[in-house]
């Protein structure tokens, strides 16, 4: 795995191979409510860098995620800068049916995200939309398949994340992600998932239309490798894995996936790497 060898270390005065950076959060900048260890120190580096934040986490709306970074310590970013699984699943939605009804399982951010283009309907609701947080529950499911097998509505995943590492009740949990929760709708309908989240690509894209930016100037960073990582190189952004949530400094990767550009323990790692 690519350590900081000469190979992958910018020459003095070399001009970055990027020019813009998108940034995962969770397992990134912070864990629950605790900074990662430099990740401040990174985010001031990169000030002048155009940067994004994009996440899986249906949860919060954007809002919300800044006011949670904030709360925990960093800059407050606009909120334009942040796309989440939830606000693109809503874009999405709307793409494909102006004025789309839904019925939705999940957070109440959830909720908040989808009502922005369309409107709840669990009698007739076009498109059944999963994703994380409390929601789900029997009822939820029984209406839900119902939906789907009697009036045709098509099953939504926002995001595929099995398992989300997540601070529940104040202690650091392993959670069901949303490609869990949609489980029992894909066992009871038959039916597969339109999947939102990365590693599809809408979310890189909402975010590098917002920056102005195409694939080739932009660098993701992000801790895990089936969702961050590969997302990134199925479009031909350059990738930084860190190793401060999913997978821990040494452990070992997955083989089935490629190696990204760089594998390095921590953000404060990358902003030596490159001088920031
Ligand atoms: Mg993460």
């Amino acid at each position: 795995m690519n350590e900081l060898t000469e190979q992958n270390l910018p020459e003095a005065n070399q001009q970055l191979p990027f020019s813009a950076i998108l940034l995962d959060m969770d397992g990134v900048l912070f864990h629950g409510m605790n900074p990662i260890d430099g990740a401040m120190g990174f985010m001031e580096a990169i000030t002048n860098i155009p940067h994004a934040f994009i996440t899986n986490n249906p949860i919060r709306l954007p809002q919300a995620v800044a006011d949670k970074l904030e709360h925990i310590g960093f800059k407050r970013p606009s909120e334009k800068l942040i796309v989440t699984a939830g606000e693109a699943t809503s874009a999405w939605l709307a793409q494909q049916k102006p004025g789309y009804s839904f019925f939705a399982v999940g957070a109440e951010g959830l909720h908040q995200s989808l009502n922005q283009y369309g409107n709840e309907d669990p009698e007739n609701a076009d498109f059944v939309v999963v994703g994380e947080g409390e929601g789900i529950n029997y009822e939820a499911i029984i209406t839900g398949i119902n939906l789907i097998i009697k009036k045709g509505a098509r099953l939504i995943s926002t995001n595929p994340d099995t398992s989300v590492d997540a601070v529940y009740r104040g202690k650091r949990v392993i959670m069901p992600g949303g490609g869990a929760l949609v489980a029992p709708f894909v066992a009871a309908t038959g039916q597969q998932p339109v999947t939102i989240g990365k590693p599809e690509p809408l979310l890189y894209e909402m975010a590098m239309q917002v920056l102005g930016v195409k694939a080739s100037d932009c660098l993701m960073i992000g801790d895990r490798p089936d969702t961050d990582i590969i997302g990134a190189q199925k479009l031909g952004i350059k990738s930084a894995l860190v190793r401060t949530g999913r997978f821990a400094p040494g452990a070992v990767l997955p083989l089935s996936m490629q190696k990204p550009d760089w594998d390095i323990n921590s953000l404060s790692e990358l902003q030596r790497l490159f001088s920031w």
